[in-house]
């Protein structure tokens, strides 16, 4: 179907809805109200969850006075964590964006500090038992579910006030599989390693054990970004322009369903969660207590670390990126492009390639630049110096230098890593505080907007202007450049398909307006929200019938169910309604979520029931079990890698293969070979 029409019916279907007359149910219990469990239901619940529940106080009332859990001892140590991703995480309430919390209580003891923004009680689950508990105690006494993994959820999806919380940080288990995979029920075998990990472990934890093994996962940039809201989303990092998103890599799912029972999903059996757990956001479906992944050998990565100077050279780069995302190639630019110059910063990887390889395919793009602007400087590059190079060789410095001359439109250097962990540990992205920066907007307010563009879009003859209406002087372009060949058709996908947005499979890249301000002012909030808008509306103009990113989005985008899942939603809607029909689950601007209203107490009431549809919850690819012995097929990987001379003329540009055509790799693909595991 034609992308507008997907659209036009979407809208038409969620129009329908809201017109039919629902059946209402009770609201939400909140403390309060009648039907708010006594002291004696809770402790019976403790008991039954083996002490694990508790009612912490706000993360920062230790730093208030008035507050019965003031501890001026404790104080300095959550006002230095505050700004940071890996306290918030930590914690069991604390979520890093103040705006999603209603700025209930934050360190300064000069403003006010109440609990109205946090979960009332929280489980510190470490079994799919104590999961399973506390489901059936909230379904019954419908008291309101909140999943919180490290709270760093941009959309405040992991904080929901007045609510029993379920802190999944401690689900940190990995099984590592070096041969093969056999899904549980399954009469076949997924070949090549994988991991099975708990969806409360970090990306670094996962990278670490992976490097141990010379493997490695789709994952994502930041090392404290969590498994389970992440891969719910989707999750992209600098692999999955290759190898696809996170979601696209996972082999098997286990999860709490909101009906208290602890399934399996994977091609086999409940297929609709496996399908919808990928892709179809958190907080929804059921609570997923371990993701089973694909693994792939580390390969060695090439990487390019620089300087877009300018609004042209900055447009320049995104209409010519699909040439890189042909190749598999992923990156990020950042900056603060609204502060008059249009510059940002470029950092760009190819895994299993070198920089040689990865000189062939940018060195055309960058010399071009000269073409459209007639302007060719001699600036000295002072990007990427100690930026951890390794193994290069002289006569690479002295190319890097003779490249960093050339332009000083866009400069940059090329370098050559062994493995993706290796190239990991040389590349922040600007995302994690580590190495003594902060990531923007920590502990105060921070709101995304995003959308996803595809080689169309950046055809489009308004594109300069799309991206110069995105961006005030106070907001930061954050482009994730992670979308390419690995999206479009992801190499290892299971079970005929998943709920990421279709958007993903032309996108190649997912350009984001970052606003951050520090503050409680609700002035303010309001004008950002605002701004927010307007930004999302300048980034979506060049592509109104696409979509975005659901973990990297705009919770006011408006017509968020079509932004988020497209053509995905009503299949979706349709689980949500078999799966959950009492609405265990909920979240703002998450599947469903429209059949509820908020009251200003933050108590849940339902406006109806989500009505049956024709839309089958199975999709027939699904429905059956794969062929028995039907492993992704991919090649195996060439023993080594053959290295392309550098030319001193730039290459006549070669022919690229469109995204979203599956392309010859030119290095060969990376297949599911397993290396020696000690
Ligand atoms: C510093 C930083 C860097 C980031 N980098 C990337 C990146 O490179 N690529 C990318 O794709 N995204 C990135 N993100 C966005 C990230 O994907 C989202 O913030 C995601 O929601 C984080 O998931 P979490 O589990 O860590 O966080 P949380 O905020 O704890 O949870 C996020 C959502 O998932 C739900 N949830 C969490 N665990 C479960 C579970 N087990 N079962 C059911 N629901 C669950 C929560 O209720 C909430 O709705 C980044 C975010 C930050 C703050």
């Amino acid at each position: 179907m034609a992308p507008s029409l997907v659209f036009a019916s979407v809208s038409l279907f969620i129009l329908s809805l809201s017109t039919q007359g629902f059946a209402a149910s009770s609201c939400k219990a909140i403390p309060g109200s009648e039907s708010w469990p006594s002291d004696s239901e809770w402790a019976e619940l403790n008991t039954l969850v083996g002490g694990r529940l508790s009612k912490p106080p706000p993360p920062a009332a230790v730093c208030h006075r008035n507050h019965p859990a003031y501890d001026e001892s404790q104080c300095s140590d959550v006002t230095s964590g505050w700004r940071t991703t890996s306290w918030h995480a930590k914690q069991p309430m604390s979520t890093m964006w103040q705006n999603y919390n209603n700025y209930s209580c934050l360190p300064d003891p000069t403003t006010p500090c109440s609990g109205d923004g946090y979960p009332v009680y929280v489980l510190d689950a470490k079994t799919p038992e104590d999961i399973k508990a506390v489901i059936d105690f909230a379904r019954t006494k419908k008291v309101r579910i909140n999943i919180k993994n490290t709270g760093h959820d941009f959309l405040g999806r992991s904080t929901n006030p007045k609510s029993l919380s379920i802190w999944t940080h401690n689900l940190k288990s990995q099984k590592w599989f070096e041969t093969s995979f056999t899904p549980k029920g399954c009469n076949f075998q997924i070949q090549g390693p994988a991991v099975t990990v708990g969806s409360g472990a970090q990306w670094s934890e996962v990278n670490s054990k992976a490097r141990e093994r010379s493997l490695a996962v789709v994952a994502g940039a930041s090392t404290t970004v969590g498994v389970g809201g992440y891969i719910a989303g989707g999750g992209h990092g600098p692999l999955s322009a290759k190898f696809g998103l996170a979601a696209d890599n996972v082999l098997e799912i286990e999860a709490v369903t909101a009906s208290g029972e602890i399934i399996t999903a994977n091609e086999c059996q409940n297929q609709d969660l496996f399908w919808a757990l990928r892709g179809g956001g958190g907080s929804t479906f059921a609570v997923v207590t371990t993701y089973t992944m694909k693994a792939f050998p580390s390969v060695p990565v090439a990487r390019w670390i620089g300087r877009v100077s300018g609004w042209d050279a900055l447009t320049h780069m995104h209409v010519n990126w699909g040439k890189m995302a042909a190749q598999g190639a992923s990156g990020y630019l950042n900056g603060y492009p609204g502060r008059g110059s249009g510059s940002a910063s470029m950092t760009m990887n190819m895994p299993n390639a070198t920089a040689t390889t990865l000189h062939r395919y940018l060195d055309p793009i960058i010399t071009n630049i000269e073409g459209i602007t007639g302007r060719r400087g001699s600036g000295d590059d002072d990007e990427g110096s100690g930026s951890g190079s390794r193994g290069g060789s002289s006569n690479r410095d002295d190319e890097n230098r003779r490249l960093a001359k050339r332009t000083n439109l866009i400069t940059g250097v090329y370098q050559d890593f062994a493995s993706v962990h290796d190239f990991l540990d040389a590349t922040t992205f600007n995302r994690e505080e580590g190495v003594g920066q902060v990531f923007p907007g920590t502990g105060s307010n921070k709101i995304i907007t995003s959308w996803l563009w595809s080689e169309k879009a950046v055809a489009h003859p308004n594109l300069r202007q799309a991206l110069m209406g995105a961006f005030d002087s106070d907001t930061q372009l954050l482009n994730d450049l992670t979308a390419g060949v690995g999206t479009a058709n992801p190499p290892f996908i299971r079970g005929g398909g998943n709920a990421v947005n279709p958007a993903w499979r032309t996108a190649i890249m997912r350009p984001a307006a970052e606003l951050q301000w520090s503050g409680s002012d609700k002035v303010k909030l309001a004008k950002r929200k605002a701004d927010a808008l307007k930004f999302g509306a300048s980034l979506a103009s060049v592509d109104p019938e696409g979509g975005t990113y659901l973990n990297e989005a705009d919770p006011d985008t408006p017509n968020w169910q079509h932004a988020f899942w497209g053509s995905n939603y009503p299949r979706l809607l349709e689980i949500k309604r078999t799966r959950d029909p009492e609405g265990v689950f909920w979240c703002k601007a998450c599947v469903g979520s429209e059949y509820w209203d908020v009251s200003a107490e933050g108590q849940l009431c339902p406006k109806g029931d989500i009505p049956a549809m024709d839309t089958p919850s199975v999709a027939p690819e699904a429905q059956e079990p794969a062929a028995p012995e039907a492993p992704v097929s991919a090649p195996e990987p060439p023993a080594n890698i053959p290295e392309t001379p550098v030319s001193e003329e730039a290459p006549a540009s070669a022919p690229q293969p469109p995204v979203g055509v599956p392309e010859v790799d030119p290095l060969g693909p990376i297949g599911p070979t397993v290396p020696t595991v000690a």
